[in-house]
């Protein structure tokens, strides 16, 4: 479907819950930031009511400027060295048993905030023992040695988003390069951590052009997939060039799952954090 009105089946629930007013109390209260919100996802009524949120780190301000995303760009504030127990805290307060966690790009800091990264899922998972911590990271520029920083925390998934296909990846991100990020998440893989990526449609890209990603994905061992549509957060973000069809989505779902990954999430309102908690991996496993 060409651009024009939204279809009906990206109509948003408005209705929200207590635990909504809970989640927003503790998110207030703590002064965190969630790409919930500042991403103006779409999901936000639904996922907070289920009691759950991803939490962004090392700040609100991103040094990279993509022009998919509504994170203001500029120049950060110094690390609140004290943001890894908040965080750890919250995670406690909202009984979350699957939280994700991801940040803005640091590329103003030496070492990206690899170790800041680390410092917030070790006391995650020491204050949260049984919480499955996801996290979803920018590429630390592939350096290996920044990297390997934080697969030494040990998240129980490690998600690096490819966002689009090779043709788009240097009209839609500012800096990062399909390659680089293919080599990322091929280093997760290769240190033994269960990785993830995502992709959004609907910025011109052809059925093929997404196969082929999610065939480079699966080769570097990538076991959790997530698509779904873009929609356009403001007025300076790229316009979007289609509203894919759930049919479409569907198609995706089953190539998916024939080229062999473990979990996998395609509809349109689906986000790289939504229903996350739902992963069919670890509802099999014994992380239930
Ligand atoms: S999909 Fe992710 S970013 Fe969107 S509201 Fe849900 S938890 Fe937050």
């Amino acid at each position: 479907m060409q651009r024009s009105e939204k279809p009906s089946w990206l109509k948003i629930k408005l209705r929200t819950t207590e635990t909504y007013a809970g989640v927003k109390k503790i998110v207030e209260l703590n002064k965190l930031h969630t790409i919930c919100s500042s991403g103006k996802c779409p999901n936000i009524n639904d996922c907070w009511s289920r009691g759950t949120a991803t939490f962004m780190i090392a700040g609100e301000v991103c040094t990279r400027s993509c022009k998919f995303c509504a994170t203001q760009t500029g120049k950060p504030l110094p690390l609140n060295e004290e943001e890894p127990m908040t965080i750890a805290r919250s995670v406690n307060l909202m009984r979350l048993k699957h939280c994700v966690i991801t940040s803005v790009d640091r590329d103003d800091l030496k070492d990206k905030g690899a170790e800041h990264w680390s410092k917030t899922i070790k006391t995650i998972k020491k204050e949260n023992p049984n919480a499955i911590v996801e996290v979803l990271t920018p590429d630390f520029d592939g350096r290996n040695e920044l990297l390997q920083i934080v697969f030494e925390a040990k998240p129980d998934v490690f998600s690096h988003n490819m966002e689009t296909i090779r043709r788009l990846t240097p009209l839609i991100r500012s800096r990062a390069k399909y390659d680089l990020s293919l080599d990322v998440l091929k280093q997760a893989s290769d240190a033994g951590l269960l990785t993830k990526t995502g992709i959004m449609v609907g910025l011109g890209e052809t059925e093929d052009e997404v196969v082929e990603l999610m065939r480079d994905v699966r080769q570097v061992g990538v076991r959790f997939f997530t698509i779904g549509q873009y929609l356009q957060p403001t007025k300076q973000n790229i316009a979007v060039a289609e509203y894919v069809k759930p049919e479409v989505f569907e198609r995706y779902k089953q190539t998916g799952l024939a080229l062999g990954f473990d979990n996998i999430e395609s509809a349109p309102l689906v986000r790289s954090s939504y229903m996350a908690e739902s992963n069919k991996y670890f509802n099999k496993t014994a992380f239930e």
